[in-house]
């Protein structure tokens, strides 16, 4: 059990228990109610040290699968419905000698785009700030992959559903006592969580106080993210991928279709294939009989 739970009372971390296992059903967006703070994770780039503790957190605390080169060596290596985050080494284009390491995962926009364009309502934006994909609901279309300007969604085939950072949902109804799992692994306090405000506060005190720490990512880009990262340099100088500084689902919103229209479409795609494969074999016996 987490330290911090053992330290505050039994009745209380019983009743946060049961807040969590509420909370834990993805329907659970609309119980926290209005008054629910937003929360964000802070990344600080330029004191990461490419320990890669983060990764092995996320994998232990999700059950995902461990491929040991990834967490040994400087490989680059990409997300994956195994790999939530990923920490790769970037060089600054304009000084090859600056080296970073970029701890990279779903930014959990603050609209998400992902969330805007999928057909069943299986990604939503929980009011805590997380975007969360209910595997239960996702029929596997990859739409969400298309659509998320940073390509964070990844498809699991051997379940068939898409899978990416949930900025650990399902710790954080124990508030203060239970951080993401990546972020309490962090032995240099690279990473950072709390109150959505509080990040931007700190991560501006970080970029105008501190000599490497140079650009905010995730304050503009894509309308916006709760995922905020301190950069050395500009992210296309690090070979990052430069999202557009705008809302990307205003209009992608607009080509939802209901779950059961989804279903309908593929059904009458299944029935026109069948049909045609038929009628294909027919064509052949008449075609075959007539020579
Ligand atoms: S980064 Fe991509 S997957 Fe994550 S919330 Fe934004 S659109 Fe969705
Ligand atoms: S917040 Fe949780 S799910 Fe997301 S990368 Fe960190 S440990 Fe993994
Ligand atoms: S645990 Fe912290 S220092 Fe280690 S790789 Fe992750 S972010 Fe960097």
């Amino acid at each position: 059990m987490n330290m911090a739970v053992t330290n505050i009372g039994r009745r209380r971390f019983l009743k946060m228990l049961g807040s969590a296992s509420v909370y834990a059903t993805l329907g659970a967006a609309g119980v926290a109610g209005a008054q629910t703070q937003r929360y964000g994770k802070l990344v600080d780039t330029t004191r990461c040290i490419g320990c890669k503790r983060c990764m092995s957190a996320c994998k232990r605390w999700n059950k995902l699968e461990v491929e040991r080169d990834e967490m040994v060596t400087d490989r680059e290596t990409d997300l994956s419905a195994q790999n939530w985050v990923v920490v790769n080494l970037r060089a600054d284009a304009k000084n090859r000698e600056e080296r970073t390491y970029e701890h990279w995962a779903c930014q959990h926009c603050i609209q998400p785009a992902c969330a805007g364009v999928c057909p069943v309502r299986a990604i939503i934006k929980l009011p805590r700030g997380n975007v969360v994909v209910n595997e239960k609901k996702c029929i596997g279309c990859r739409y969400c992959y298309q659509a998320c300007p940073y390509k964070v969604p990844r498809f699991d085939f051997v379940k068939r559903v898409t899978r990416k950072c949930h900025l650990c949902y399902d710790r954080i109804p124990l508030l203060n006592y239970m951080k993401p799992a990546c972020v309490a692994a962090c032995p240099v306090e690279a990473l950072s969580f709390d109150y959505k405000h509080e990040i931007i506060l700190e991560a501006k005190r970080r970029v105008s106080k501190e000599k490497n720490a140079r650009y905010i990512l995730g304050l503009k880009e894509a309308g916006g993210t709760d995922m905020l990262t301190i950069l050395p340099a500009r992210p296309q100088d690090l070979g990052l991928v430069v999202a557009p500084r705008k809302v990307v689902n205003q209009n992608l919103d607009k080509l939802r279709i209901t779950g059961a229209g989804f279903m309908g479409v593929s059904g009458l795609a299944g029935l026109m294939y069948t049909y045609a494969t038929l009628t294909q074999g027919k064509n052949k016996r008449d075609h075959d009989q007539s020579d």
